[in-house]
């Protein structure tokens, strides 16, 4: 089944595959397992739900590598009205905000993208931090990595803690990771989620892991916050075993899941009195989103066939 990563998520690019896939009835309830809801209200709705059992959250505002600078003001407008409902519900502390930079301009060719959605991301910054909350800047493929943490270190400036995700599979993290363990430095590790060529990236899982857990040292030895972004249950436990040997209680890192994936693997670590935050995706746009998570997993993909063939 792994076989199937690369083709899976070349259709996560494909305009007719996008409109044969969200097209199709089934569809919208495979996808409602990983999506929150298509409105604000949804999204504070869970946000609600996940916090009465402990659980902090992370929301992300769907969408990616936005071609036009409407589409880029309209997201960061989307942050801007979903941290004021959040802080309207009282969900704002300790809540934070997950960007994806070329959401919000990063991808434009018409100006400077880079340039563009710092701009952006600095408004959704400063209205998150305001209200009590928090930004960490998704990351996505090896192309845009420069440009993302250029735009990690502005904004470091004016609120240091602005977290940003790592990917374990790419060749270079080792030495990005080095500039990222400073005091504070709150940074999620991830496998990667992305389609990458063998000359900048591990291709096979058994690779990846090992990167991630050489990441996991890293970090856990490090004077940053950890956050541990996997559902992998043995990332999970290693990631206990160098936080205890590292002296980190449950308040110096974090486990963080997607909404929907392990959700009692979620509780059982909080009933441990662990940190668990969980990543709530919601908008219309989430093709992209979701076909990444169709490719991570077999079950996945079976879960969305069965559902497909038995509505004929
Ligand atoms: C909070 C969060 C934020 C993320 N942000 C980014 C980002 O900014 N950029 C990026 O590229 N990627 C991001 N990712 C995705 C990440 O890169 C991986 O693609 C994704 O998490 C799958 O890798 P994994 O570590 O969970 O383990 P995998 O290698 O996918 O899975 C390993 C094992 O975990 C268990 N498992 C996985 N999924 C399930 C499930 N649905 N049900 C039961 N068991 C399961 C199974 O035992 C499986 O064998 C994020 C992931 C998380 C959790």
């Amino acid at each position: 089944m792994f076989l199937l990563r690369k083709p899976i998520l070349a259709l996560s690019g494909s305009a007719r595959a996008r409109s044969l896939l969200t097209g199709l009835p089934v569809t919208r309830a495979v996808v409602d397992r990983f999506v929150a809801g298509g409105t604000v209200a949804d999204a504070v709705a869970t946000a609600g739900k996940l916090r009465a059992d402990g659980l902090q959250v992370t929301l992300d505002h769907l969408g990616e590598n936005t071609s036009d600078t409407d589409h880029a003001d309209a997201t960061v407008a989307a942050y801007l009205a979903l941290i004021d409902a959040l802080a309207n519900a009282g969900l704002a502390q300790g809540a934070e905000m997950s960007v994806k930079l070329s959401a919000v301009g990063q991808a434009l060719t018409s100006t400077d993208g880079s340039a563009y959605a710092l701009a952006g991301a600095r408004k959704i910054a400063d209205a998150a931090y305001g209200a009590g909350a928090r930004l960490t800047l998704d990351v996505e493929d090896h192309t845009t990595i420069d440009s993302t943490l250029g735009i990690l270190r502005t904004l470091r400036e004016d609120h240091p803690d602005v977290g940003v995700a790592i990917q374990a599979m790419l060749l270079r993290t080792p030495k990005d990771l080095a500039t990222l363990t400073g005091p504070g430095s709150r940074v999620r590790l991830v496998k990667g989620a992305y389609d990458e060529p063998g000359k900048v990236a591990f291709v096979e899982p058994h690779q990846v892991d090992r990167a991630y857990v050489r990441a996991m040292k890293v970090l856990m030895t490090g004077d940053g916050y950890p956050m541990v972004g996997s559902h992998d249950p043995r990332m999970i436990a290693i990631a206990e075993k160098l936080a205890t040997e590292a002296g980190r209680g449950p308040d110096a890192y974090e486990h963080q899941f997607l909404y929907g994936i392990r959700p009692d693997e979620q509780r059982r670590l909080r009933a441990e009195g662990k940190t668990v935050r969980v990543y709530v995706p919601y908008g219309s746009d989430w093709y992209g989103y979701f076909t990444r998570r169709l490719a991570e997993r077999p079950a996945n993909l079976l879960f969305f066939l069965r559902a497909l063939l038995s509505r004929g």
